[in-house]
């Protein structure tokens, strides 16, 4: 059953919820709450999403951190989570009120559409004409921390935007909630997206999301984004593969699921100059990363790259040898999400060689 199904009669304070209608651009609209406490869920404006996880955009360009962190615990978000679920199931009322009214309509018979829509990695530009033309049409959107604004920006003046991104050590109750929501408001035959950044299925965990929906006789469409590796690769003029320089390519994690397999582990086969190696949430293990794939075989001066937030106008690009690589992303004190690339394709970039002339190899461009 719905988690949202399993709550306590409606306050009388619930919002009223317009029926939608037509769809404008350029206009971001959110559930509205009475409560004070800042949500997880659902954010008024995107834009509270970046002051919370210091991911500064557009106008906080010149005051980088003069906003505050909120505190980020379990417990507390938790909390907010539970005050928002009676807003939730009040929409969820509307929408199956609305379905019922709708008769024989369409809509008034099976389930809704649930898309699981890549976003690609940042600039709304890499998204597909498949995935505008799904977001403009949703009635609620689910999003997650690596959505930018410009790309929320597309969504229909009536749409419902919910953020449900993901922090370290929230995983597991946030991801049981997300299949719910997705559950309930399909069930009640509302066009539902699932935006993730990148591709839906690169590290995105979007399989569980569609296994689920699947077994609950829920379709799913997937439309494809562009993941974060090939982004990255062509905003920096880094071939993946590249004839006679490296014959494949590997996508690695470089976090471990709590409790799972040691990802690092794969180093062994993984250390081969033939080949590209790019690593998605790999920040805090590359130092142990680095030394591993060195101590298999991989020359230490294999030329490397970490690039944060990539595509994005707050772009920044770190070269190095790998044997250098932390010590450089410390001293630039590049923070998440970055992409790191190891392999010779990376010497192929027009930075490489600028980087190499420079004393400080921090780039800056855009
Ligand atoms: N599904 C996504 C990956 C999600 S995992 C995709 O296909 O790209 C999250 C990791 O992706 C981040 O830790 C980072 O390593 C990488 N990433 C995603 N977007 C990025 C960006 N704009 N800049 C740098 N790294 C990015």
């Amino acid at each position: 059953m719905a988690l949202v199904n399993k709550l306590p009669s409606l306050s009388s304070s619930s919002p009223k919820f317009k029926k939608p209608s037509s769809f404008k651009l350029n206009q971001v609209r959110s559930i509205h709450y009475k409560s004070n406490s800042p949500s997880p869920f659902t954010e008024k404006h995107s834009i509270e999403r970046y002051k919370r996880d210091n991911w500064v955009y557009n106008s906080q360009l010149e005051q980088p951190h003069s906003f505050p962190v909120e505190p980020d615990t379990g417990s507390i978000r938790e909390h907010e989570i539970e005050a928002q679920l009676p807003e939730l199931k009040r929409l969820l009322e509307v929408l199956r009120e609305k379905r019922e009214s709708s008769g024989g309509g369409e809509r008034g018979r099976g389930p809704g559409n649930v898309f699981l829509v890549g976003a690609g990695p940042g600039d709304p530009e890499l998204l597909t004409v498949k995935a505008v033309r799904v977001i403009r049409c949703a009635d609620l959107l689910l999003y997650d921390r690596l959505v930018s604004n410009e790309v929320l920006d597309l969504v229909g003046h009536d749409a419902r935007l919910l953020y449900v991104g993901k922090t370290a050590g929230y995983h597991s109750r946030t991801q049981e909630e997300i299949h719910e929501l997705l559950l309930s408001f399909a069930e009640a035959g509302a066009n539902v997206v699932r935006l993730k950044g990148g591709d839906p299925l690169v590290f995105g965990r979007g399989g569980e999301e569609m296994d689920f929906l699947q077994q609950q006789g829920i379709q799913v469409q997937v439309i494809p984004g562009i993941t974060a590796a090939s982004g990255i690769a062509a905003e920096l003029g880094i071939p993946l593969t590249h004839r006679g320089v490296a014959n494949s390519v590997r996508f690695l994690t470089g976090h471990s699921r709590k409790g799972g397999t040691d990802p690092l582990f794969v180093a062994e086969n993984a250390a081969d100059p033939d080949s590209t190696l790019v690593v998605y949430m790999g920040l805090s293990t590359l130092p142990s990363l680095a030394l591993k794939l060195i101590h298999h075989g991989l020359p230490p001066d294999t030329p490397a790259a970490a690039v944060e937030r990539g595509t994005t106008p707050q772009q920044r690009m770190v070269f190095a040898e790998l044997k250098d690589l932390p010590d450089k992303i410390t001293r630039a004190q590049l923070v998440s999400p970055t992409r790191i690339i190891v392999g010779k394709v990376v010497a192929l970039s027009p930075f490489w060689a600028q980087s190499s002339k420079e004393a400080s190899s921090l780039v800056e461009v855009r």
